[in-house]
């Protein structure tokens, strides 16, 4: 199956035009037999990989491109940081003219950042339905310990084999379903800044979103049982989140307080960064925040909310970032303030759509059901976030990237 990408372009009510930089995406079985027609026009394709995604699909690829050089690399403690570019980096080929990326998460941003760099394409073979970050312009890092969106190119291609990614492991379907799940709270975030803030939005990619987020949640008993049409519909919408991102040029509509719970918690600020795979965090990140946004509506329907004087941010990050390399860069991000022309009077006045944002999403327990019935993780403890550091978590997470969520929005009341 194609996905139809001409139903996404064109002129937008949005006044956006949303252009689409991937040219084809197939998701089926058998779908990596079109990688020699695709890489054709290029003299000197390079697969990049590592140890364990070559076994699982790099290894088949290069049988299909007897031309092409592969970077393989470890696997063992590969990030997507200055360390996991500087490996792939050396041994890239001065003469590579297109990348494969042949893995998941990790592999795909620091693939998309060196094609970047080099200024040449790449195709994107997922491994695994993991992440949403396949087709997204974007590539999410960790540089020098803070995270950051760097520049990257989108790929040209998505080449998604269901032969190749439902043979992975279920824990990483867990953690795509997990990071899709994920967009209830970061479109309630963005529907929440429009509403106080006036920022750009458009209901066309919301509306996107929100279809991939229900199709992906009704098949959670395919996408439990690990076969082939459950791992194939998760694809669909985890490669349609990324198409999202891809219409507006940023991660808004993909993202929001629960990727800063998750980023914060990477950071290691609080306590050393969990080993657990993204979607995973993003998962209890998100049953963390749902809880509080329930919390939030709750108080503003019985009219108990409060202004009250908000933390000043330069002395909450002096506070609470304790790495001083670490502290400036989110001082830095930090200006201008998203809280700057905010006041509880502001959003007392969006009230409706705040209160109609909320309730599109499911309770804390539906989603915690959800991520189990999916064969994932759902609260701190299970990925070794000790409890004690939840409230701190949910009070300084916000301040990880310059943008509105309705976890920063809630620090112009009092006793939220
Ligand atoms: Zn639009
Ligand atoms: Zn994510």
């Amino acid at each position: 199956m194609h996905i139809d990408l001409s139903a996404f372009t064109g002129a937008c009510p949005c006044g956006h035009e949303h252009p689409i930089v991937v040219k084809d995406i197939v998701i089926e079985s058998g779908a990596i037999r079109s990688l020699p027609e695709k890489v054709k026009p290029w003299d000197a394709p390079c697969i990049v990989c590592d140890e364990n995604t070559f076994t699982a699909a790099g290894k088949a690829v290069s049988a299909l491109l007897p031309e092409a050089d592969v970077v393989c690399v470890s696997p063992q403690g590969l990030h997507a940081d200055e360390h996991g570019v500087a490996a792939v980096r050396e041994k890239l080929p001065e003469t590579a003219d297109v990348l494969l990326a042949v893995g998941s998460g990790t592999i795909h941003d620091i693939s998309r950042f060196l094609a970047h760099e080099k200024e040449i394409p790449f195709i994107s073979v997922p491994t695994a339905a993991s992440v949403d970050g396949f087709v997204s312009t974007v590539a999410a890092m960790t540089w020098q310990g803070c995270k950051k969106t760097m520049p990257a190119v989108a790929p040209l291609y998505v080449v998604a084999d269901s032969d190749i990614f439902s043979a992975a492991p279920q824990r990483l379907n867990a953690s795509g379903f997990g990071d899709l799940l994920g967009k209830y709270t970061a479109l309630a975030d963005w529907k929440i800044s429009k509403a106080v803030t006036g920022e750009y939005y458009c209901d066309r990619v919301a509306g996107l979103m929100s279809r991939a987020v229900e199709d992906v949640r009704a098949a959670v008993d395919e996408i439990a049982a690990g076969g082939r049409d459950g791992c194939e519909k998760l694809m669909y919408g985890l490669l349609l989140s990324g198409l999202a991102m891809q219409m507006v040029g940023n991660s808004r509509p993909a993202s929001g307080a629960e990727h800063h719970v998750s980023h914060l918690w990477e950071m290691g600020v609080l306590a050393p960064p969990p080993d657990a795979l993204h979607g995973e965090k993003v998962g209890i990140g998100l049953a963390l925040c749902a809880e509080q946004y329930h919390a939030f509506a709750a108080a503003l329907r019985s009219g108990t909310l409060r202004p009250g004087p908000r933390p000043d941010t330069r002395a909450e990050i002096e506070r609470y970032f304790p790495d001083a390399g670490m502290r400036e860069l989110i001082l830095e991000e930090n200006v201008p303030d998203p809280l700057d022309d905010v006041t509880a009077e502001k959003a007392l006045g969006a009230r409706d759509e705040i209160l109609a944002a909320i309730d599109e999403i499911p309770s804390a327990e539906e989603l915690r059901a959800l991520l189990r019935k999916a064969g994932g993780v759902a609260e701190p403890g299970e990925i070794g976030v000790r409890e004690d550091i939840v409230p701190l978590t949910l009070r300084i997470s916000p301040y990880v990237r310059r943008r509105l969520t309705l976890m920063r929005l809630r620090k112009v009341f009092e006793n939220i």
